[in-house]
């Protein structure tokens, strides 16, 4: 404890700090992501016990040092913002089936052709996945289908959503579903029974035609728009039919890496307003194509910088659009809130945060896993009890691994907001122990941390968008949706503004 000289006890807590040398400022961050930004006068105060009653205010207030007044307060936010370390697996990713009817270039799921046989869930392996499921404390559960196309399987969708809920009048947990679908199956029928069940339906769409369906090709027919389908379905069914809980994701590739307007527009003309600039992923069958696809994290950087101007730039013109990654990090950073997001996640999820059930009832730590033959393998839903795999070594050495207390991480000061993934450290470098700053994750993270930071302290004209940002991710239908002229004009307008 220190005295200072207003006669007040105090201790500081561990902070990291980011330098703006040329304006004179730090960036003071404790170790659940509190921040205050001081003048540098202010600073050598606060280090030499030389404070008046507002500098230690902002700092009690703040969090940066502890008070008799506010060690309630500290030990409160410090177990909200680590939630997720005792909250139990709350994403369940189920594959009712790793057939695909399409063939997609960065498909990290290693997808099996829509003929092949064996690669189904069935009614009883879902059962006792279910069961599993259902043996998680977690008070809140999204169960969320992927694949392969979950709705080749649709039969195993309805069993696990209708059995859940049977389950559920005993549990009582909130429990949510979603799927992740390319859409080409969905119909009408399918969609009431997602209505009903108010199942979120996530689509892929990876900007206009040319580039979605230079990714996104079916298997029987190459030559067929995949676009067309997936544009009309998600027009039909969140315009018309007005379902809020559809959303859609595009994979950024080399070939989509400059084309963010365009990409961009189409999230705008389908009233999609999260928009998520996902860098395409080491694994699967992008492995095989890493050179054509993927690009230096500097350049990816580079587009996602202007990714933000640009949504920037709409919201001021009354177009309501936000960068999901971004608003994830303004969760952190606005509200010290972890939104519980697995790619920011710290520790990783490993199966204390999600856990992926095959097709077979193999339960694998994380959706990334599954790609991974049987490294990260880590039961069955017919052998297992969740409490047996709560205590299983590889889970417990990913969720130490990914805490990032034990790498050169050094002092970066972003460790707070920021999430590693192990199982791509292993399939990229051959070992779960790495050199993180060295990583793409790493930089591609720390410079998108690096310059929403920047702006939120040195733009005030963007900083109050950004602290919306921050405060939710909404996916309501806009009221209004601008015309593809409309819209045009708008980027017309941008580039001459900004030269981009
Ligand atoms: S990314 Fe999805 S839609 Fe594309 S091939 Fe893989 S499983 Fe099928
Ligand atoms: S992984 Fe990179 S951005 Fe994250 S804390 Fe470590 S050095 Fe910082």
């Amino acid at each position: 404890m220190s005295k200072f000289k207003l006669n007040r006890d105090y201790t500081r807590l561990n902070v990291r700090i980011k330098n703006y040398p040329e304006r004179k400022e730090k960036l003071l961050i404790n170790d659940y992501g509190k921040w205050v930004l001081l003048k540098e006068e202010e600073y050598k105060k606060y280090l030499f016990d030389d404070m008046d009653e507002v500098l230690f205010k902002k700092l009690e207030e703040n969090h940066i040092i502890r008070t008799p007044e506010n060690a309630r307060d500290i030990l409160e936010s410090f177990r909200n913002y680590n939630w997720n370390v005792g909250n139990g697996t709350s994403l369940q990713i189920l594959v009712p089936t790793l057939r695909c009817n399409f063939t997609c270039k960065y498909c990290y799921a290693l997808r099996r052709n829509v003929d092949e046989q064996g690669f189904d869930m069935t009614e009883e392996t879902a059962k006792k996945t279910v069961d599993f499921i259902f043996q998680s404390p977690a008070k809140s559960m999204v169960i969320e289908f992927t694949g392969g196309e979950p709705l080749l399987k649709f039969d195993i969708i309805k069993f696990v959503v209708e059995y859940a809920k049977e389950l559920n009048k005993k549990h009582k947990k909130i429990l949510d579903f979603a799927i992740v679908t390319n859409g080409n199956l969905l119909d009408d029928e399918k969609f009431e029974f997602i209505r009903k069940n108010k199942i979120g339906l996530c689509f892929s769409l990876d900007g206009p035609k040319d580039l979605h369906d230079f990714h996104r090709k079916f298997t029987h027919d190459p030559k067929k728009s995949s676009y067309e389908d997936v544009s009309r379905k998600i027009k039909f069914y969140r315009l018309e039919k007005g379902y809020n809980r559809t959303f859609a994701i595009p994979v950024i590739t080399k070939y989509s890496l400059n084309r963010y307007k365009d990409i961009i527009k189409e999230y705008v003309l389908h009233g999609l307003p999260i928009f998520r600039f996902k860098y395409v992923t080491y694994f699967g069958f992008a492995v095989k194509g890493w050179e054509s696809l993927f690009y230096e994290p500097e350049e990816f950087i580079e587009a996602w910088k202007r990714v933000i101007r640009f949504l920037l730039f709409l919201n001021k013109k009354g177009i309501r659009a936000q960068e999901n990654l971004a608003s994830y990090i303004l969760m952190k950073i606005v509200n010290n809130r972890d939104p519980g997001f697995a790619e920011l996640e710290r520790p990783c999820g490993a199966f204390i945060g999600q856990a992926l059930y095959d097709y077979d009832g193999s339960i694998y730590t994380c959706d990334e896993a599954r790609t991974m033959d049987e490294e990260f393998k880590i039961g069955n839903v017919y052998e297992d009890t969740f409490y047996d795999l709560t205590r299983n070594k590889l889970c417990k050495t990913m969720v130490s691994n990914s805490s990032l207390l034990s790498f050169n991480c050094d002092n970066c000061p972003w460790y707070p907001y920021c999430g590693i993934c192990p199982v791509e450290n292993y399939k990229m470098h051959g070992s779960l122990v790495v050199n993180l700053p060295s990583t793409h994750r790493c930089k591609i993270h720390k410079a998108m941390i690096d310059y929403l930071f920047d702006l939120l302290l040195h733009s005030p004209e963007d900083a109050p968008y950004l602290r919306k940002w921050g405060d939710s991710l909404d996916n309501k239908i806009p009221e209004k949706i601008p015309s593809e002229e409309e819209f045009d004009a708008l980027v017309k307008e941008f580039e001459s503004k900004y030269g981009e």
